[in-house]
């Protein structure tokens, strides 16, 4: 089973569907016992959700400082963008 760390280095590729299903497995059966890990994952998802709309619509109600915030996240993660 994965260590939290491996959860948290998997987290992005997760969320894009991009993992195989034993690494899902995995990481699901990590998620069952690991509330922090949980908690993680459903802080990533929120975000990738924002900036998939970020990248969608540009909302003008989104501030600056969030954009800026999700840029550098999206550049540590080596997206595509
Ligand atoms: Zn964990």
């Amino acid at each position: 089973m994965f260590r939290c760390s491996e959860v948290a280095d998997r987290a992005g590729r997760l969320i894009d569907g991009e993992l195989s299903p034993w690494q899902r497995l995995n990481i699901r059966m990590h998620l069952a016992i690991c509330r922090g890990c949980r908690a993680f994952i459903e802080q990533m998802r929120v975000t990738a959700e924002l900036a998939r709309r970020l990248n969608e619509t540009e909302d003008p109600a989104v501030s600056e400082d969030v954009k800026a915030a999700l840029r550098q996240r999206q550049m540590r993660a080596g997206h595509k963008t």
